[in-house]
């Protein structure tokens, strides 16, 4: 009754038909449109819509429905989805990301699209008639695959019925149902001649079915079955049902090593959820999204699962998140961006290896999905798990502080204890790549038949000078960072806030000879062959693994153990398991250690106990042995002696005291251009901008820089930064904003805001 009055004063009314839209613009605002009556029913929230901007037409997002506009309005010229590609829950996500990103919700929602939408934009697909195939498509039909299918016609009778594999066909398509020429030619081999004769004689008629591109779709899963768990993953899983049962929204952190059995709790988690109809959402990093882990997925559930990674096509993609859209799918397993899958009814998400920094976007839309995952749980009442054996350091302090349960997995299923690792002293060894008591281990290990890893951490564009006897680097006053080599200025430099002091010829602390810093993994590889003339040698890094499929090769090689010593950088420490590994060196711990970035302490904790639970996973346990310059460093003895907690405590106490997170807020500005003194002259007019602005709201926020971004250039663009501190969350968003609206970047240099930045 209700409805149809409305619907009445709306047509009656045109002006009171206003929606406000999204454009996929770098624009802050909404805009609002007036819908014409024909188009009226159309125009709901959630659907794509053609409107007039400026001199261009622009695809746009409906938001929803405005009730009045004190702006002239103009009329939408189409309406471009049959269906709507979001819900309001979803909007309500996205208008969240919008806010605390500060970024335009028309890109965050084009960004969430999978690329076989958007490049459909303003076309209109083809007319569709409900009940005819392709008739449930949510969107015009560029990029749909279809295929062929033959049915029986119902009521048709013949007076001459077809014999031979006619007839034979025609009893087939009797029993029911509908099939693809493939299929029948896989049932009655050649049957062309036979199917045409149906078809002629009116038995049989086809129709265009939608076919998904599945990159599974020619392999046989075998069947597995939950696995009894022991007390810890009891414990773990009793804990995650509760919260799931109750249907509350509640962040967990699984904590424990690698092979301490999370896997199998987040599958016997999902497991509950499936049967009350709910669907789950799980995370992983890029390089973790094995075929071995969706196997294991597959082997344990029947349901609908879809795969969202880097290596699916645009085509692919597209019909995987349509699957999910239509709601055919319960389980999601993908990287980054899987964090915007349209799953509805989410019971659970899972953010495996919380501590990896894949999870944060460094471009466009600058999110992190492991950040974005807690906001998504928490609106969709669902809990969150996040699984690491290294959790960031924010998560441990959330945990620590009753704000995330922890659930602690402290063994490794098969009982095997940890490696055992062993500090190397570098020190007055100048230029020696692999100190002696790391050659001995290697000569034992090859001797015994053991395969080896030396890893080598690579940042091309960090240097930095180091002295040869007390291990000493030059960190900023202000900022507790390593200062940077900038060899054109001859001076180390902070890229947080500028400071910076001329290059010393000796070392500040003892006097000792200061010396670059940098090993390259072809020298290792050198050093090594003179080493071990008779080793099979093997090398991952960048340069030998840019052919395609050559990674997959180093690593099969390694499998069948045709490799004696594996020399990798960062590439080899994530996501792969070499069980045949009973000794990592890692060469020199410097590389990480001396990352100008306040994380770095954690970084390096993160690395050496990672490549500890990685070691020896087979029948032998392992051996780890780190070289460094700073053998005394926290991070390197909490980590080699197995006391995370110890790492943690001293690492927030660290935080605390110079003012990092969890203890402030950060947010790095960017400006970049072309032109690399017009863009160091605009970041300081930049940063006068936020002193005034920062003036006006009377906080005591700090401002860093500007300064040149670590990577000072990237893809032909010069980069500066500042860098925005606050303990008040709420006065750092504040402050951004009125930055936002009071500074415009002239021509030709670009702003973008990085709220939580990463890499610093
Ligand atoms: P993680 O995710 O922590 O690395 P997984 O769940 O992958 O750990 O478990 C490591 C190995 O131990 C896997 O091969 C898994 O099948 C096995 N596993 C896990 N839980 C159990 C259990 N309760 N009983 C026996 N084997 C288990
Ligand atoms: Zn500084």
């Amino acid at each position: 009754m209700k409805c149809r009055l409305n619907g009445a004063e709306a047509m009656s009314n045109p002006l009171s038909i206003i929606i406000e839209v999204a454009v996929p613009l770098p624009l802050d605002s909404t805009f609002h449109y007036r819908v014409p009556a024909s188009l009226a029913r159309q125009a709901e929230l959630g659907r794509r819509v053609l409107v007039p901007f400026g001199k261009r037409k622009v695809t746009a997002y409906v938001l929803g429905h405005a009730a009045t506009s004190e702006h002239q309005l103009v009329d939408i010229l189409d309406v471009l989805d049959e269906q709507p590609l979001f819900t309001p829950q979803e909007l309500k996500f996205y208008r969240w990301a919008a806010a605390y990103y500060l970024h335009p919700l028309g890109e965050i929602l084009k960004a969430a699209l999978p690329a076989g939408i958007n490049q459909q934009s303003g076309r209109k697909g083809a007319a569709v008639t409900p009940g005819t195939a392709p008739a449930e498509l949510l969107t015009g039909g560029q990029r749909i695959k279809t295929e062929t299918v033959y049915r029986l016609t119902p009521g048709a009778t013949v007076e001459r019925s077809p014999r031979g594999k006619a007839a034979l066909l025609l009893d087939h398509f009797r029993t029911g149902g509908e099939y693809s020429a493939t299929e029948l030619r896989r049932l009655f081999a050649d049957c062309t001649a036979p199917l045409r004769r149906l078809a002629e004689l009116g038995l049989v008629h086809s129709r265009q079915r939608e076919v998904y591109r599945d990159p599974f779709k020619d392999v046989i899963f075998d069947r597995d079955a939950p696995l009894p768990l022991n007390p810890e993953q009891s414990a773990a899983l009793h804990q995650i049902s509760d919260a799931m049962a109750a249907g509350r929204f509640q962040p967990f952190l699984l904590f424990g090593v690698t092979g301490s059995g999370k896997t199998e709790v987040y599958l016997q988690a999902i497991a509950q959820l499936l049967p009350l109809g709910k669907t789950a959402l799980v995370l992983v990093p890029e390089i973790a999204l094995t075929p071995q882990l969706v196997n294991r997925f597959k082997r344990r559930f029947d349901c609908g699962i879809a795969v969202l990674h880097s290596g699916l096509s645009t085509g692919e993609r597209y019909d995987e998140w349509r699957r999910i859209r239509r709601g055919e799918v319960s389980i999601v397993i993908g990287a980054r961006s899987a964090i915007f899958a349209p799953l509805e009814r989410l019971g659970i998400i899972v953010v495996d290896e919380e501590h990896e920094g894949s999870y944060k976007q460094n471009e466009g839309f600058r999110y992190n999905a492991r950040d974005l995952a807690l906001v998504r749980g928490k609106m969709a009442h669902a809990c969150v798990v996040l699984g690491s054996a290294t959790p960031q350091v924010t998560t441990w302090h959330a945990a620590h502080a009753g704000q995330v349960t922890v659930l602690p997995l402290p063994h490794r299923v098969n009982g095997q204890p940890l490696p055992r690792a062993e500090i190397i002293d570098m020190r007055q060894r100048r230029g020696e790549l692999i100190m002696p008591p790391l050659a001995a281990a290697l000569t034992d290990n090859l001797a015994a038949g053991g395969q080896s890893l030396l890893f080598l951490n690579r940042r091309g564009f960090a240097t930095w000078l180091t002295c040869a006897e007390c291990g000493q680097v030059l960190r900023c006053p202000n900022c507790a960072v390593t200062l940077t080599y900038h060899q054109r200025r001859n001076r180390h430099c902070c890229h947080y806030c500028d400071y910076s002091i001329p290059a010393p010829s000796v070392c500040p602390a003892c006097n000792g000879p200061v010396t670059h810093f940098g090993i390259g993994t072809e020298q290792v590889e050198a050093r090594l062959r003179e080493l071990f003339p008779a080793a099979r040698i093997d090398r991952m890094d960048r340069d030998t693994t840019s052919g395609k499929g050559s990674h997959s090769r180093i690593l099969q090689r390694v499998a069948e153990r045709q490799t004696d010593i594996l020399i990798g950088t960062q590439m080899v420490a994530k996501g792969h398991d070499f069980p045949g590994i009973t000794l990592v060196g890692i060469l020199s711990v410097e590389s990480t250690l001396n990352i100008p970035d306040f994380r770095s302490a954690e970084r390096t904790f993160q690395l050496i106990t990672q490549l500890m639970g990685r070691a020896g996973r087979g029948s032998e346990p392992g051996k780890v042995m780190v070289q460094s310059l700073n053998p005394e460093h926290y991070a390197l003895t909490f980590s080699c002696g197995s006391e995370i907690d110890g790492f943690y405590r001293c690492e927030v106490d660290f935080r605390r005291e110079a003012g990092y997170p969890p203890f402030a807020f950060l947010a790095a500005l960017y400006l970049t251009g072309t032109a690399g003194e017009a863009v160091e002259r605009e970041a300081r007019l930049a940063a006068d901008k936020l002193l005034a602005v920062r003036r006006r709201a009377g906080t005591r926020l700090e401002i860093l820089g500007p300064a040149p971004a670590p990577l000072a250039k990237l893809r032909g663009r010069f980069r500066w930064q500042i860098l925005l501190k606050s303990r008040n969350r709420t006065e750092l968003h504040h402050l951004l904003v009125d930055f936002r609206s009071a500074y415009l970047a002239p021509a030709g240099i670009r702003l973008q805001i990085d709220v939580d930045p990463a890499d610093l």
